[in-house]
C-alpha cells in the first residue's frame, strides 16, 4: 500500500503545468484531490514519475454565474458544489448529485474537474452532466477548446482530452421556466460508488414537459445519456403509464455490466426503475426558476 516514489511539482499557472505535462509525456500525472490516483498508485496500478498538483493554480476552483451559464472551475471539491447557495438556487442538480458522493473526507478533496477526467464508470457526476448537457473546457498546448459532455466520455477511465490537455472549467445551465430536477442512486456501501445513479433534468410547460435530459451512470463502460426516453417524453403530458413504458426502453441495446457488487440483470432493472422513479421526483419537485 506504498506507492512507487514520485517527484512533486506544483506549478503556480496552467501554462506551467501544461509545459510540464506536455515534457514528461506517459510518466507524468495532474493531481487534484488524489481521491482516485494516489489509491490507485498505492496499489500500484498507476506508478507516476511525476505528479503535477494543480492545488496552488488561481482561478481553477470557484462557481459563479456567467450570462445564462453556470461556470465551476475544474478544482472545485465535492463539498463545494454540495453546499452552493447558487447552485441549489440555480442548478441544483448538481448538489444533489454531488451530497450522494462517498463521505465527507472523500467530498472534501474529490473534484469535479478529477471526477470527470478520471472517467470512473461508477461515478455519480457524469450523469448529471449528461443531462444537463454540460460543456466542458480543456486547456493544452494548442490552446483552448470546449467538449459538450456526450463527446467527452469516450469509454472506460477514458476520455477525449489529449494527453497534455488539462480539464480547466465545466459549464451547465442556469435553469429556467418551471423545471425539475433528481438523481437516484443505488450505492455500492463500502465506497458509495453508484451500482447504478440516474439523474434527470426536465422543464414543464403547464402539464407537458417540453424538454427532458436523462444521464445514467454505473450501467456500462462509460456513462450515456438515455435519448430514446427522452425522446418518448419530449412534448408529452407526464402519464404515469407513459413515465413507465418509456423508461422500460432506458437500456435498450445496452451490454449492462455485471460484478460481484449486482448482477448485469439487477443493474439494468435498476437503471429502468430508477429512470421511472427519477422522472417522477423532478415532476414532484418542478417549480418556477
Ligand atoms: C473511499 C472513496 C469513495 C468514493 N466514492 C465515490 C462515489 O460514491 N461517487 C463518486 O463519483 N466518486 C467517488 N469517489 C471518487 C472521488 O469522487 C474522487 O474525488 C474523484 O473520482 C477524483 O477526483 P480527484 O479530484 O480526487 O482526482 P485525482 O485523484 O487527483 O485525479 C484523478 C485522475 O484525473 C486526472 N485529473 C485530475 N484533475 C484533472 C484535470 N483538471 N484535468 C485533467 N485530468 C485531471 C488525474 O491525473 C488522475 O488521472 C470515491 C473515492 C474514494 C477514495
Amino acid at each position: 500500500m506504498i506507492p512507487a516514489p514520485f517527484d512533486h511539482i506544483t506549478p503556480a499557472s496552467l501554462d506551467e503545468a501544461i509545459r510540464a505535462l506536455n515534457s514528461h509525456g506517459d510518466e507524468a500525472k495532474l493531481l487534484s484531490g488524489g481521491h482516485s490516483l494516489l489509491p490507485m498508485m498505492k496499489l500500484r496500478l498507476a506508478n507516476p514519475k511525476l505528479l503535477i498538483d494543480l492545488s496552488r493554480i488561481p482561478g481553477l476552483s470557484g462557481i459563479k454565474q456567467e450570462g445564462d451559464k453556470l461556470a465551476i472551475g475544474a478544482l472545485t471539491t465535492h463539498y463545494q458544489i454540495e453546499s452552493s447557495e447558487l447552485l441549489k438556487e440555480k442548478c441544483p442538480l448538481l448538489p444533489q448529485t454531488a451530497r450522494v458522493i462517498g463521505d465527507v473526507q472523500v467530498r472534501n478533496r474529490g473534484t469535479i474537474g478529477g471526477s470527470l477526467a478520471h472517467a470512473d464508470p461508477a461515478a455519480d457526476l457524469p450523469a448529471a452532466m449528461l443531462a444537463l448537457g454540460a460543456e466542458l473546457a480543456a486547456k493544452g498546448p494548442e490552446g483552448d477548446r470546449w467538449l459538450k459532455a456526450e463527446d467527452f466520455f469516450l469509454g472506460l477511465m477514458t476520455t477525449a482530452l489529449n494527453p497534455a490537455e488539462i480539464l480547466t472549467e465545466i459549464r451547465v445551465p442556469v435553469l429556467s421556466g418551471t423545471c425539475g430536477t433528481a438523481y437516484l442512486k443505488a450505492p455500492q456501501q463500502a465506497s458509495g460508488f453508484a451500482i447504478v445513479g440516474v439523474a434527470v433534468w426536465l422543464k414543464m410547460d403547464g402539464q407537458i414537459c417540453s424538454d427532458i435530459g436523462i444521464g445514467v451512470t454505473g450501467l456500462d463502460a462509460k456513462p450515456f445519456r438515455v435519448r430514446q426516453v427522452e425522446e418518448q417524453l419530449r412534448g408529452k403530458k407526464l402519464a404515469p403509464s407513459l413515465v413507465e413504458e418509456a423508461s422500460s426502453q432506458a437500456t435498450h441495446g445496452m451490454d449492462p455490466l455485471g460484478d460481484i457488487h449486482a448482477s448485469a440483470e439487477f443493474r439494468a432493472h435498476l437503471a429502468r426503475l430508477y429512470t421511472a422513479r427519477g422522472i417522477q421526483e423532478a415532476v414532484r419537485n418542478a417549480r418556477l426558476y
